[in-house]
Order: C-alpha cells, then structure tokens, then sequence
C-alpha cells in the first residue's frame, strides 16, 4: 500500500512540475502529441484489396472467424485482422521518457534512441501498441522509424499481424462464476530479467498489476486478475512480453 502512496504523490509532483515547466521543446512536443491523436481518430476508408491467398478469402467471406486463422496460417496483412476484428481498439506502453532540464524523465509513448555518426546524431523513435478486441484476440508489435507518426503506424501493423488468441475463465476459488472475467488457472511468463505471475481473482477485484499490464489485460478482456512480478520490471517492453508470454498460456491445454 504505502508504494502505491508514493506512486500517487509522484505523479502529482509529475503534473505540478509539468504545469511549472514551460520549456519551448516541451511545448512543442505536446503539441506534436495532441496533433497525432487527432489524426490517429480519422479512419482512413480507402478499398483494400487482398494480395494474399489468405486475405482474398477473408475478403470473399470464406473465413468468418479468426481462430480459424490463428495458429494456422501467418497473417501478412493487417487489413485481414481489421475485416474479422471491427470492434479492435489500440493503446500504446509508455517505452520511453522525456529529455531535458525540467520535465525530464517523464514517462512518454514512444523510445528515442541515437546513432552516433560522423555528421551528427542521427534519433530513430520506437512506439510499442497493443491491440485487442476484448474478447480474448490480444497482439502487441513494435515500430520504429525517423518520425513518431510513422513509428506509431508500423507498431499498429505489427501489433495487427502478431494478434493472439488467449483463454479467459473464472479459477478463483473465491468465485464460483462460470463467466469469463478473469484467467483459468495460474500462469507465469518471463522476458529478459522480468517474471510475472498472474493469478486469477474473484469478480470485482480489478486488475492488480502494473499501468502498463493494465492497459494489456484490458485490451484482453480481463477484467480482475492478482499478479506478482520480479526483476527489472521498469524495463516495459520486457514487462509486457512476459506478461503476454503468461497470457499465452492460458491456451495451453486447449487443442
Ligand atoms: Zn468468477
């Protein structure tokens, strides 16, 4: 409890520093983000046609479902998961953080890194997405790219193409539900140094797990889970990768 005290108090200093800090780059890449959210909602309707065996079926109405895709065959097209999945709703994991003298280090959507050459710095931006209809079809993808726009596209087309089914059930024993709220039975996943185990939780528990676990588990379906995590689990794209790993294994017995 007291750690998640000293959360709270954190991001309150966070907001009151950000108000303080009037810094032009700041600024500037606020603007940025506000920019790309308004450009993300305008659905781009433009016809799509199948270069794919796989996607010409979809698109004929031979493949109505996508588990009958998934495991099966590897899906080369986003716009096959877009014509199964209408309802996919996208979030990103705050990978990065902020430069500079006042704000700096705040948490931020997308990963500068920098290639040192002979002419200069060369930055390349990478954004992590998940995906997820919240009904058990979840994917998560990275992107990189010289700009955050493009970086953020190529995330969501990976997201898309890497888009997962996992089993969802009540196995608290504090719950006798048969309703999907929650995980079968307990799972464990790891990338890197990160472990994670998540257990299942009776109804109205919540998601007790990380901001970053949350918005993977909500995107999923799950609406309460217990997890216990180990390692360096600041390091957020191995956080997530092990957190779907364990995900993932919620399908394990299921043929
Ligand atoms: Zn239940």
């Amino acid at each position: 409890m007291p750690k998640e005290k000293e959360k709270a108090k954190e991001e309150v200093k966070e907001k009151i520093e950000a108000k303080d800090s009037g810094s032009e780059e700041e600024e500037k890449i606020e603007k940025e983000e506000a920019q790309e959210v308004v450009k993300g909602e305008k659905p781009e309707e433009s016809e799509w046609i199948p270069r794919t065996k796989l996607g010409k079926m979809v698109k004929e109405g031979k493949i109505k479902d996508i588990d009958e895709i998934i495991g099966k065959y590897k899906i080369l097209e986003p716009e096959i998961v877009d014509y199964l999945l209408p309802d996919l709703q996208i979030d990103f994991f705050a990978i990065g953080q902020a430069k500079g003298k006042f704000g700096g280090g705040k948490r931020r959507l997308w990963r500068q890194t920098q290639k040192k050459t002979a002419e200069g710095n060369v930055p390349t931006f990478g954004v992590m997405a998940v995906v997820g209809d919240g009904r058990g079809h979840v994917g998560i993808g990275y992107g990189k790219a010289k700009e955050t726009l493009p970086a953020r596209e190529k995330a969501i087309r990976n997201a898309k193409l890497n888009i997962t089914r996992i089993e969802r059930g009540c196995g608290s024993f504090d719950c006798s539900c048969n309703e999907p709220h929650s995980i079968p039975y307990r799972v464990e996943g790891k990338c890197g140094s990160c472990r994670i185990v998540l257990y299942p939780a009776p109804q109205g528990t919540g998601l007790v797990i990380g901001d970053e676990g949350k918005k993977l588990l909500r995107l999923a379906g799950i609406k309460d889970v217990y997890s216990r995590s180990f390692g360096q689990t600041r390091t957020t794209i191995n956080y997530v990768k092990a957190c779907l790993e364990a995900l993932k294994k919620t399908t394990q017995y299921i043929k």
